[in-house]
């Protein structure tokens, strides 16, 4: 093997470690260049305290290895960040993939130096590197979005960010915490900020719908059952819809239900007011996310929003406080489904104060604190959970430049452009995991990071192997997979005219509104993958190598 990368993979997330091992098997010469000091990813930056996974863990986990599988146990059922970060570094180690890693190494340029038919990748540093293939790993939610606030720069306390949360422990006893942003991370945050804080005042923009977490520990019998049906698992990821089997370990169940395959779900249409205030009153929040109808149907949408609306009051000790807990403006199904541990118990401590940016928006930060409309806040530390630039923000942020020097950020002016949120025509050999344009975020992520590690490879794969040089997407494949993007996102609770998520980069001001995953389903879109590749690429353009 020559010491010249084949493949360059930026970032050493899920994605760029399997694309490590994957590559590897087939004997390419693979280097990996991550900005982190080590693997992990969104698990290495996401510290915070309450960070954890929103999926079963035993779903969340690397289907590549038999080995792995049967060797790794999920203290909880739903994993701690800690864990999950646990889980990483034991696959580097058992796979040794350090040895191909170079971190603290931010990748800057990208550029294609057409006569060579190769990428030049720059990094921070000036370290130069090259290679004829470009594995883009660098995330879907890697790039923290910190909005400019007048005065930020003034404040004398300790400022973080949820997803760059220092490694070391952060001591808040007895400290004025304020934090910024009630989405996933900000939900998962407050009650424990609220716990260590001496006092916590939540600065909210949009309300949240949020739903209790299983927390769980894991039972080492129904660990037992998951490893004894691997196989049947991950078939049944790859036939959902989202990429989550949703398996029931029924030798640990015998009783009711919760056998085997989907439960039949009642349509909440179907009940009566009656039944369903029972639902509500039985399951609590929990219950909403078993109607299909409230995903598709407006009517049982706002249905299942009045009944969240009410059971929320009901949970509130301060029917003022309830009343600006309460999404009012946008359905269920708008964002990405939150989960939280005490979430709104948290609001009836002496500790926490709500602050309602609508009724009384942030005009600037003070030396001390956040001045609203309303009043000074005085804090000792400010926390910002307020998302990312998703999706396209770690691709435009690498200043990528294909053929004839053309900036990605010129071809995604108004909006990402790929086939199959795995190529974009004009920049050969050029790949992206889980792109914009794949399912992505909408699936199990890490179900939909190694289909397209897999198909990568193969199709690096069939380069080599028919002596080619480059493959890259026609640009008519292009266009009519985004015409197709779009169209199935039409009509769905994701791209209501009222919902603003960051699925349409509505949270970065100037981002084009474009419901950026595919939301077709993860079996359909694999199958059109797969088609590609069986059938010779035939929606891309394959050159001669030089
Ligand atoms: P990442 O883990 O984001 O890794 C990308 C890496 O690329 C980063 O380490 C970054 O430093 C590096 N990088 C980026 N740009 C550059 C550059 N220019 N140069 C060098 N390095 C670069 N998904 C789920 O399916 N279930 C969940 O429960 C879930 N929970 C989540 C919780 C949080 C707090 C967050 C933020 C996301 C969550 N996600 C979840 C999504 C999560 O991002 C994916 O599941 C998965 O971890 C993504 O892996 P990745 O390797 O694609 O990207
Ligand atoms: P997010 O969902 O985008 O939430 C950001 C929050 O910050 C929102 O409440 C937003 O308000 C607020 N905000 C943004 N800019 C603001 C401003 N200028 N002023 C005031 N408020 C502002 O980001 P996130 O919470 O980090 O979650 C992002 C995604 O990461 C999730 O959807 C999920 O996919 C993943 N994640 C998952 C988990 C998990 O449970 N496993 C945990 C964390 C993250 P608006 O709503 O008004 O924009």
């Amino acid at each position: 093997m020559s010491d010249q990368p084949d493949v360059l993979v930026v970032g050493a997330g899920f994605a760029g470690m399997y694309a490590l091992h994957r590559l590897r098997s087939q004997r390419l010469n693979v280097k990996v260049l991550e900005a982190g000091g080590d693997v992990g990813g969104t698990w290495y930056w996401n510290r915070y305290p309450g960070a954890r996974c929103d999926v079963p863990s035993l779903e969340y986990s690397y289907g590549f290895s038999p080995e792995l599988e049967q060797e790794w146990d999920w203290p909880e059922v739903f994993s701690a960040q800690t864990d999950i970060l646990r889980y990483a570094n034991h696959v580097a180690d058992r796979f040794d993939l350090r040895r191909d890693m170079q971190f603290n190494t931010r990748v800057v340029a990208i550029e294609y130096v057409e006569e060579a038919q190769r990428w030049r990748l720059t990094t921070e540093a000036g370290e130069c590197l090259q290679a004829p293939f470009v594995v883009m790993a660098t995330g879907c939610l890697s790039v923290p979005n910190k909005p400019r606030i007048d005065g930020a720069e003034r404040f004398q306390g300790a400022v973080y960010h949820t997803a760059t949360w220092p490694k070391e422990p952060v001591d808040l006893a007895g400290k004025r915490v304020g934090i910024i942003g009630t989405g996933s991370s900000g939900v998962q945050a407050i009650p424990e900020l609220a716990r260590q804080a001496g006092h916590l005042t939540v600065f909210q923009r949009s309300p949240v719908y949020t739903v209790p977490a299983n927390r769980k520990p894991m039972r080492a019998a129904v660990q037992q059952e998951f490893r004894d049906h691997y196989r049947e698992i991950r078939a049944l990821q790859q036939a959902n819809a989202g990429g989550v089997s949703a398996f029931r370990p029924f030798r640990n169940k015998p009783d009711d239900a919760v056998a085997r395959g989907a439960r039949a779900l009642p349509r909440l249409l179907d009940l009566t007011q009656e039944q369903r205030h029972e639902v509500m009153a039985q399951y609590g929040l929990g219950a909403l996310l078993g109607f299909r109808d409230i995903y598709s149907d407006a009517e049982a949408n706002e249905i299942a929003n009045e009944l969240y609306r009410e059971t929320v009051r009901g949970m509130i000790q301060d029917p003022a406080v309830a009343e600006r807990l309460l999404p009012k403006d946008y359905g269920l199904g708008c964002k990405r489904q939150v989960l939280d541990r005490d979430f709104h118990a948290t609001f009836n401590r002496d500790n926490v104060t709500l602050v309602d940016l609508a009724e009384t928006p942030i005009e600037s930060i003070t030396e001390r604190g956040i001045r609203t409309s309303a009043a000074q806040h005085d804090l000792d530390v400010l926390v910002y959970a307020t998302g990312f630039d998703a999706m396209t923000g770690a691709l435009l942020k690498a200043n990528i430049r294909g053929r004839g020097g053309r900036p990605l950020a010129d071809k995604w002016r108004y909006g990402p452009v790929t086939y199959l949120g795995l190529q974009m025509a004009d920049f050969p050999n050029l790949f992206t995991v889980t792109g914009p344009g794949s399912p992505s975020v909408l699936c199990n992520m890490l179900v939909a990071i190694e289909q397209h590690v897999n198909w990568i490879a193969d199709c690096i794969d069939h380069v080599h192997a028919n002596g080619l040089g480059t493959i890259e997407p026609r640009p008519e494949s292009e266009e009519t997979w985004i015409a197709h993007v779009n169209e199935v996102a039409q009509g769905t609770m994701y791209t209501a005219p009222s919902c603003n998520s960051w699925y349409l980069g509505a949270n970065i001001p100037g981002k084009p509104r474009i419901f950026m995953p595919y939301v077709g389903g993860y079996p359909r879109y694999r199958e059109h993958c797969e088609r590609e590749a069986a059938g010779g690429y035939p929606g891309f353009v394959l050159q001669q190598a030089l």
